[in-house]
């Protein structure tokens, strides 16, 4: 076994033999964060970036997100690459509302966060005008790297992620926010 990992014992109390004491919500919060299901909805240049990163020098599957999803019905997490228009909005926000709850999304690269350098017009200045996101990736475009970077960062959000978030008045107040029907 390498020096770098060190083994912990757990506080006393929790484990003996034959049994292991944990709580539901860290245990469900590690299963979702390692089998998060992406769906790339990808519009320009930052896509590439993303075949890269899941290509094989980078393999984005390493992180349980290997099973790409073109259905929103059956992804949980949506990865926004590339320019959005004021016209393909209402669209992106159909395809979040399609997706079950939990649901995650992570705007990647600067068009996507911010609208970059296209202060045009007809340039959604962010996708969270329309969706709310949990992660942004700067870059234009952002590197693998940083891409990895971005759902390492959600992975730690999705483990720590209280069950009863998404029932929360909170939580449904930030969607009414955004006009996203809440049942
Ligand atoms: S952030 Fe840059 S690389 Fe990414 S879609 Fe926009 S212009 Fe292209």
């Amino acid at each position: 076994m390498s020096d770098k990992i060190k083994m912990v014992q757990p506080p006393p109390g929790l484990a003996g033999e034959g049994f292991y004491l944990t709580n539901v919500d860290k245990v469900i919060g590690l299963g979702r964060a390692n089998s998060l299901w992406p769906l790339p909805f990808a519009t320009s240049c930052c896509g590439i970036e993303y075949m890269a990163t899941m290509a094989s020098t980078y393999d984005f599957g390493r992180f349980g997100t290997e099973r790409l999803s073109f259905s929103p019905r059956q992804a949980d997490m949506l990865l926004v690459m590339g320019t959005i228009s004021k016209k393909m909005g209402p669209i992106l926000r159909q395809v979040y509302e399609q997706m079950a709850e939990p649901r995650w999304v992570v705007a990647v690269g600067a068009c996507a966060s911010s609208g970059g350098v296209f202060d045009t017009y007809s340039v959604l200045q962010g996708i969270d005008k329309v969706i709310p996101v949990d992660v942004y990736v700067p870059g234009c475009p952002p590197r693998p790297e940083q891409i990895l970077d971005g759902i390492m960062k959600l992975q730690e959000i999705v483990k720590n992620e209280p069950l009863n978030r998404r029932n929360s008045p909170e939580y449904k107040a930030m969607l009414a926010s955004y006009g996203i029907n809440v049942n």
